[in-house]
C-alpha cells in the first residue's frame, strides 16, 4: 500500500501551488472597473466617510414591494428547491407575455427561452454557447466593461469597433464591414447604449442586420435598459428586424427597470437551438436561477408594470434631466440628457487631464465615485460616466463635489 504520509519526492512542491500556475485567462484579466469603483465607495462609507457614488449602475430604489412580497411568499410556500434548468414553466410563461406585450416577439417559452442569473450570465451562456477557441466578436468601443472580459474568458477574441462621435455614436456598415475577418462569428452590441444613452433606430439596426446577414453571423443584442427610454423614444429588438430572429440572440433582464441587481435574474430569448446548448450549459454550470427570485420575476413582468413603476422610471427620467444639465452648467463640462437609460456621459476633454486620474481625484479627495470613460475602451478617454438614478439629496450634493473639484483641478477652464 502506498503511504499518503511519505515525504515529498525530491523536487515535489510542499506549498501550495505559485501564482503563476493560476490560468492565463485570470492573470490577463482586469477587474470591472464599475464593480471595483462601487467596492471601494462602498468600503470608505462602512469607514464612515461621506461618499456619494455615482459608479455602478444601481437607482436609489428598492424593488418594488408587490414584487418583493410575491417572493416572499413564494419562499414560506416552499418554494426553496432547484428549477428546471431552463427556468419554471410560469417565469417563462411571463417572459413570453412581456415579449408579446412589449417588444413584438412571439415567443414559444418552451424552446425560446432561458432563466439567466442576470443578463451577464445571459451574456456568458450566450457566448459559450455559440463561440469556439479563436472566434472573434465585434463590439463597440466605447463598450459595457464586461464585454471584453467575458469573450475573452470564453475562448473568444473581442474586436473593439469604434463608435464615432461625428456619427452619434452609431456604428456604419462600412465600420463593421472594415472589422470583419474570417474568424468573425458575432456582432455583440447594446441598445439602449451603456455608457453613452444612445437609442438604436430601425434604420441604426438594420446597417447591423445587413453586416450580420451578408457575412452569416450572430447577433447578441444587450437589451436590458429597455423599458428606460426617454423624451418618447421606443426601443426596438434586434430580433423583430427581418430574417434577424434566426440570428438573434435578445438579453434582457430585470437588474435596472426593476431595480432587482440583487436578485441576479434576467432572459434569454434566441432560436431553439441555441436555448438548447445553453440549458445544457447552465444544467452543469449554475443548475438553475433561484427558485424564488423567478416568482418574483414572474409577477413582475407577467402584466403591465404597476402605476407605481411606471412612477418610478418617470421619475428617473427627470433626475437624469436634472443631472445631466446640473453637470452640464459646470464650467468645461458637456453633458446631454440620454436617450435611454440612466447614465450621464459628460465630456471633460477640456479639463486635458487623463480621465482615470480625474476619476481618482475625485474618489480619493472629493468622495465623489464616477467611472472614467476609458474603463470603457480608448474612445471613452475624455469623458466620465455619472450613475443619475441616484437620490435626488445625492445628486444636489455631488453635483456641488464634482463642480468644487473639476473647480480646483483647472480653474481657468472655461466652456
Ligand atoms: N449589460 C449592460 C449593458 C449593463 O450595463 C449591465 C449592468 N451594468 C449588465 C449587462 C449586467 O446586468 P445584470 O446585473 O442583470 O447581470
Amino acid at each position: 500500500m502506498v503511504s499518503r504520509t511519505a515525504p515529498p519526492s525530491p523536487g515535489a512542491h510542499s506549498g501550495p501551488p505559485s501564482a503563476g500556475r493560476l490560468s492565463t485567462r485570470i492573470r490577463d484579466a482586469v477587474p470591472s472597473a464599475t464593480v471595483r469603483i462601487a467596492d471601494v465607495a462602498s468600503e470608505m462609507r462602512r469607514r464612515g466617510v461621506s461618499i456619494v457614488d455615482f459608479s455602478a449602475g444601481r437607482a436609489a430604489e428598492h424593488t418594488p414591494p408587490y414584487v418583493v412580497d410575491t417572493a416572499v411568499s413564494a419562499l414560506r410556500s416552499g418554494d426553496t428547491h432547484q428549477t428546471p434548468a431552463r427556468g419554471t414553466p410560469e417565469y417563462r410563461a411571463a417572459v413570453a407575455r412581456k415579449l408579446a406585450r412589449e417588444n413584438g416577439i412571439d415567443a414559444a417559452p418552451e424552446t425560446e427561452t432561458i432563466a439567466s442569473l442576470g443578463c451577464k450570465q445571459g451574456l456568458t451562456l450566450s457566448l459559450l454557447a455559440t463561440l469556439d477557441a479563436g472566434d472573434e466578436v465585434l463590439i463597440e468601443d466605447p463598450a459595457f466593461v464586461s464585454y471584453a472580459p467575458t469573450i475573452r474568458f470564453c475562448g473568444g477574441v473581442p474586436v473593439p469597433v469604434r463608435l464615432r462621435e461625428e456619427n452619434g455614436y452609431r456604428w456604419t456598415r462600412d465600420d463593421l464591414e472594415a472589422a470583419l475577418t474570417p474568424r468573425t462569428r458575432a456582432i455583440l452590441f447594446c441598445s439602449p447604449h451603456n455608457p453613452t444613452g444612445v437609442v438604436h433606430s430601425v434604420p441604426d439596426l438594420d446597417e447591423i442586420a445587413h453586416v450580420a446577414r451578408e457575412h452569416d453571423l450572430w447577433v447578441v443584442s444587450d437589451e436590458i435598459y429597455e423599458r428606460m427610454t426617454w423624451g418618447g423614444r421606443r426601443h426596438v429588438c434586434m430580433a423583430t428586424r427581418p430574417d434577424m430572429r434566426a440570428r438573434s440572440i435578445t438579453l434582457m433582464g430585470l437588474t435596472k427597470s426593476f431595480a432587482m441587481g440583487g436578485w441576479r435574474i434576467g432572459f434569454v430569448h434566441a432560436p431553439p437551438a441555441v436555448i438548447s446548448g445553453m440549458v445544457t450549459l447552465q444544467q452543469h454550470l449554475m443548475t438553475c436561477a433561484g427558485s424564488f427570485t423567478q416568482a418574483g420575476a414572474a409577477r413582475a413582468l407577467g402584466d403591465e408594470p404597476d402605476a407605481s413603476v411606471v412612477a418610478m422610471w418617470r421619475e428617473w427620467e427627470a433626475r437624469c434631466g436634472y443631472m445631466t444639465s446640473g453637470l452640464d452648467g459646470i464650467p468645461g463640462v458637456r453633458c446631454s440628457m440620454p436617450e435611454a437609460g440612466y447614465y450621464g456621459w459628460a465630456d471633460v476633454r477640456a479639463f486635458g487631464v487623463p480621465v482615470a486620474d480625474l476619476a481618482e481625484q475625485l474618489l480619493v479627495r472629493h468622495a465623489v465615485a464616477v467611472v472614467p470613460g476609458s474603463a470603457f475602451g480608448p474612445a471613452g478617454e475624455g469623458f466620465l460616466r455619472i450613475t443619475c438614478v441616484r437620490s435626488r439629496p445625492e445628486l444636489e450634493l455631488g453635483l456641488e463635489r464634482i463642480a468644487a473639484a473639476l473647480h480646483e483641478i483647472a480653474p481657468d477652464v472655461r466652456g
